[in-house]
């Protein structure tokens, strides 16, 4: 993490979650949270264990490794969403027209906003899947365990009514 410099003006809080599936999915993720650490007016503040999870898709494809990870940011919301698919096109993540949950080397998904809602045509804030998604929510629990979420609710009463799922919790 960076040293303690240059965020000058009101920050905010955002928790990105990130997933893969394809070259080497464990070094895609420690290598995004360095460049998530490096975003302009942005610090990596915490992030979570990685997890191996099963593929929520109709496509057949490899096991994801997914994590999650909570920063402080000047960006806006906006500016933050283009900064994450910078950061998954530097990976050459492909979108494919008409596939939907396909895999993928790099998924970074704007999860939490501090506690704003948005329902703009290119982000949907919470992110609107996220209370379905135990790769998201168990990796949110080990950062903040008591963590409230504006419009859902307390995060471990989520995880109590989020679909099962396979999920296995690695050791970096
Ligand atoms: P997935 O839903 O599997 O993550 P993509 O990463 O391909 O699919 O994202 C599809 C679109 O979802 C993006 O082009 C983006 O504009 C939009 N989107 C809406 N809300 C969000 C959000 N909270 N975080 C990330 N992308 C979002
Ligand atoms: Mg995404």
């Amino acid at each position: 993490m960076k040293a303690e410099t240059a965020v000058k003006r009101k920050t905010a809080e955002a928790w990105i979650g990130l997933g893969s599936n394809l070259e080497d999915p464990e070094s895609q993720l420690l290598q995004a949270f360095d460049e998530l650490d490096a975003l302009p007016e942005t610090r990596l503040r915490a992030r979570s264990s990685l997890y191996r999870s099963e593929p929520v898709s109709d496509i057949p494809q490899d096991d994801y490794i997914n994590a999650v990870a909570r920063l402080e940011t000047g960006l806006a919301p906006l500016q933050l969403l283009d900064a994450l698919q910078t950061i998954e096109r530097a990976h050459h993540r492909q979108r494919i027209a008409g596939v939907v949950n396909g895999p993928r080397t790099l998924d970074l998904d704007l999860l939490l906003y501090d506690d704003e809602t948005l329902d703009h045509p290119c982000l949907t804030l919470p992110h609107p899947r996220l209370h379905q998604r135990l790769f998201v929510l168990l990796p949110m629990r080990e950062i903040d365990a008591g963590l409230r979420i504006a419009q859902l609710g307390r995060l471990d009463k989520l995880i109590a009514t989020a679909p099962a799922m396979r999920l296995q919790k690695l050791d970096r």
